[in-house]
């Protein structure tokens, strides 16, 4: 029986095993294992693909979210305003900076949360505001960025999912006060490992996350902030550097893969992600939801298409939050938690394959 993975990171590594295995091995013959020029390299090209002036590498994604929360300050007292659906980073980012979790509910056609919904949270202790560009597509960027500058709020995005996004045709990684990236393997621009970045225009913010991710230290010995250790590994770096060139052309894919199941399900019980027209997806993953959504998961495994559900439990719900909010909060993201389903997206997804799931999902 055919089998569809629901992505096959290792046809992702053998796509360019000779130039990232001479990448690996330049870096560990270089002698330099930390910071050094493979690093800065990455840096200044993800910069300049992201959009932004400023590009630090951290060590991954929740620390890239700490490092935006500690260089604004942001502590004990603080609000800060998160999705009520998102990956569980984004709140442990702000529990462990000592700052209070203010999650707002998403649109759940969109899955994204509003510049309204917002609006409405916002009281005299918000700090920041920290939308996610979930699944690939950036929030409303425009109308958040106004009503922020109106309130003297700071922004962070969490653009985890959303490497090489465009909003209003643009890129998104100098658009908020700063914008956090993980390279964790399967996301869109992915290292052999964990890695991460933040990305500014603001030339002081990007010195205080250099210097906080390095010890609080600029200078060998001398510890000016209570900083921390999260860096990006030049090994990393080089190999992302390799992949760089190919993200355009891999979230093309994954574009013309959405459009098809976008096609192929729009009569149908399947309720689709709707997608602003200023926006260009990346389709990190392609969420669909169903109110049979066991039923419908279970009959597409036993035809061998591997779907998964991003996320199944809200955060709020997670035993790490435990007893801080009422088991009936965040009606919206229950929902969706209960009905969405991840189908199989990725670069390396064949045309055989996405064909196969295309039929079978019309004939469930
Ligand atoms: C992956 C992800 C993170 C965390 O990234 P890591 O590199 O795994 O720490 C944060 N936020 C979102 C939305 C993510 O998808």
């Amino acid at each position: 029986m055919m089998q569809v993975p629901f992505l096959d990171l290792g046809a992702a590594y053998r796509a360019l095993q000779p130039e990232i295995e001479t990448a690996l091995l330049q870096a560990a013959r270089s002698g330099v294992y930390i910071g050094g020029g493979a690093l800065q390299d990455f840096e200044q090209a993800f910069a300049a693909y992201s959009g932004s002036l400023h590009c630090v590498g951290t060590g991954n994604g929740l620390d890239a979210l700490r490092l935006a929360l500690m260089a604004l300050d942001v502590g004990p007292g603080d609000e800060v305003i998160v999705p009520s659906n998102t990956f569980i980073a984004t709140w442990l980012a702000v529990t462990q900076c000592g700052a209070t979790l203010v999650p707002v509910e998403p649109d759940p056609s969109s899955h994204l949360i509003t510049v309204d919904a917002i609006a409405a949270a916002i009281t005299p202790r918000t700090r920041v505001i920290l939308p996610v560009h979930l699944y690939g597509q950036p929030v409303d960027i425009d109308a958040i960025t106004t009503l922020a500058r109106e309130h003297g709020i700071r922004t962070i995005a969490d653009a985890a999912q959303a490497h090489g996004a465009r909003f209003d045709g643009q890129p998104i990684g100098g658009a908020f006060d700063l914008c956090t990236w993980s390279f964790y393997p399967s996301k869109n621009l992915g290292a052999l490992g964990d890695g991460g970045a933040v990305t500014t225009n603001d030339p002081a913010l990007a010195e205080r996350v250099r210097l906080l991710g390095n010890y609080g230290s600029r200078e060998k010995y001398r510890f000016e902030q209570a900083g921390i250790n999260s860096r990006l590994d030049p090994l990393q770096a080089a190999i992302l550097s390799v992949k760089l060139p190919w993200l355009d052309a891999w979230n093309a894919r994954r574009q013309s893969i959405a459009a098809r199941y976008q096609a192929a399900l729009a009569d149908s019980d399947w309720q689709l992600p709707q997608v602003s027209p200023r926006v260009s997806p990346v389709w990190h993953l392609f969420v669909v939801r169903h109110p049979q959504r066991e039923r419908m998961q279970q009959a597409l495994r036993e035809r061998g298409i591997n779907t998964m559900i991003h996320y199944p439990i809200p955060p709020h719900l997670q035993a790490a939050y435990q007893g801080q909010w009422p088991t009936d909060a965040f009606p919206v993201a229950r929902q969706l938690a209960s009905d969405i389903l991840s189908l199989p997206i990725g670069p390396q997804l064949s045309d055989a394959h996405l064909n196969f799931v295309i039929d079978t999902l019309q004939t469930l």
